[in-house]
């Protein structure tokens, strides 16, 4: 018997505006899709969570014994600078400035993506489509729209018809817009004026003499609309209907509010049974977000050097720090948080490093059982991790009043007890355990103390050169120091 046959996950379905109990369209299989980052710049400790909640729920979907088809994709190309189908790709702008080639842009930050997931301990998805991998299935969408009537080309450049489509199916179920009031609001913007109507959205546009990322189509030389995407690779991969799309909350419209549409003027079915939305991570009272300068880099957060922060942390008090808000729910970063988090991630740690020193009793003083359930009712609630991680703090207690001899437990308790923590916070939650690696490694915590030593003795004697070279060439080992006001401590990544 499969864990899921016992365990139901209710989902808040942001289709429905309610929770729901998870029933996967093929029992034992899951097909999910999750729109992957535009790879022209960074990734911010923002987009970092929006993809950590969706690893945490992979995680916990693969533990429950699922077999679980994860397509995240990476936007290569057709994401504009504005959502309104105007100005420059932001690839190909980033690549005009830097004057280098628009797919070294790619390559460089889809580097840096997965290296920053991996230093975050993210599981790969199963398949990482990219959009310039699938611009033939794109233009095959676009023909299938043009032919349902639904779609209209003028000057090379091919929209999708909102208010055609509106009359049969309505657009702005998932965000809960409706299109007289699209109508008001809209405004037509410089570049707009082919659309019959400003709602309307590409699918295809022409490419200006300028622009370089362009392909071949029955329409013009030109390159997909940024929604297309999305709708080619799940479909590819998923199929025509699949069980859950994720993104953060601002993709919901119009990103996927068109992916909606576009899967319904194509295929005539609704294309996904449930619509997840994470919150945003926000920092001084504003979104975490690139276009401000309102933001923090995780680099920044392993070194330390970040005015927002008083000193390093390491990827996964950072990652602890996260999954201690819901993943619907605002978080707001603070170096306050982190230090709180940090400080909870060790006591959790030191826990979990003495279970296996625990003597067992005869009997037990505590309801592992009960306990062990709670744990799964909070993440069966719509992934609460919060609780989650309550739950595993009353175990933090117990542990340490069975070390203290002020209470007991069985063999098979001990078994459980262990064997749930290791799967809520290493398997689920996706933790580390860094104290253990760091006094697994006495000698290079030896041989560090003793360059702080000599870094101090050549501040003393201002060699800066040489306290400055110490610093740099450690940090390139993957050590970083941090001086605080009780002198230097060190942190590995
Ligand atoms: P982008 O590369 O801009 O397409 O964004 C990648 C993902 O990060 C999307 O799912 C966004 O919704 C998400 N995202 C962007 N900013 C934030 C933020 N401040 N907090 C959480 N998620 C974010
Ligand atoms: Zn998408």
């Amino acid at each position: 018997m499969q864990l899921y046959e016992k365990q139901h996950i209710k989902i808040y379905n942001t289709l429905s505006g309610k929770k729901e109990t998870f029933k996967p369209l093929n029992e034992g299989h899951v097909g999910m899709y999750v729109c992957g980052p535009t790879v022209y710049s960074n990734v911010h400790l923002g987009n970092v969570r929006t993809f950590m909640s969706f690893d945490m729920i992979f995680r916990y979907l693969k533990h429950l014994g699922y077999k679980v088809r994860f397509v995240r994709n990476i936007t290569d190309a057709g994401h504009l600078e504005n959502d309104a189908d105007v100005g420059e790709d932001r690839i190909a702008k980033k690549a005009r400035l830097e004057k280098i080639e628009p797919m070294e842009v790619v390559q460089r930050y889809t580097v840096d993506f997965h290296n920053t997931l991996n230093k975050f301990n993210f599981l790969p998805p199963s398949i990482e489509p990219t959009a310039t991998g699938h611009i033939i299935e794109q233009i095959e969408i676009i023909k299938s729209i043009i032919d349902k009537g639904l779609g209209y080309e003028v000057n090379g450049s091919v929209y999708f018809d909102v208010l055609k489509y509106n009359e049969t199916k309505p657009y702005g179920i998932l965000s809960k817009r409706n299109v007289e009031d699209l109508i008001h609001n809209t405004r037509a913007l410089d570049g707009q004026s082919d659309k019959k109507n400003p709602q309307d959205f590409a699918l295809w546009k022409k490419a200006e003499p300028q622009h370089i990322m362009r392909w071949p189509s029955p329409w013009s030389d030109g390159f997909p609309g940024w929604h297309l995407e999305c709708t080619a690779m799940s479909t590819k991969y998923l199929g025509e209907n699949f069980d859950i799309h994720g993104g953060g909350m601002d993709l919901k419209f119009p990103h996927h509010e068109c992916e909606i549409a576009q899967a319904e003027a194509c295929n005539g079915s609704a294309p996904v049974n449930y619509w997840m939305h994470a919150n945003m991570l926000i920092m001084n009272g504003k979104k975490m977000a690139k276009s401000t300068g309102n933001y923090i880099l995780p680099n920044e957060i392993f070194s330390g050097e970040n005015e927002h922060i008083t000193k390093a942390y390491a990827p996964s008090v950072a990652r602890f720090f996260m999954l201690q808000a819901h993943y619907r729910s605002i978080l707001d970063f603070t170096n306050n948080g982190l230090l709180a988090s940090e400080k909870g991630f060790y006591r959790l740690m030191d826990a979990i490093n003495v279970i296996d020193d625990l003597k067992a009793s005869e009997s037990s003083t505590f309801n592992i059982a009960e306990w062990q359930q709670k744990c799964y009712d909070a993440i069966n609630d719509d992934f609460n991790t919060p609780i989650v991680i309550a739950n595993l703090f009353d175990a933090v207690k117990f542990i340490n009043q069975i070390k203290e001899g002020k209470a007991s437990i069985s063999e098979a308790d001990l078994k459980t007890l262990k064997d749930t923590i290791n799967a809520f916070v290493f398997d689920i939650l996706g933790l580390v355990n860094m104290t253990k690696t760091e006094t697994g490694t006495d000698k290079l915590s030896g041989a560090v103390e003793l360059l702080i030593q000599l870094r101090q003795d050549a501040r003393a004697n201002k060699d800066f050169a040489m306290s400055d070279k110490i610093r740099d060439d450690l940090a390139e080992a993957g050590i970083q120091l941090n001086d605080g006001k009780e002198g230097t401590t060190f942190t590995t990544n």
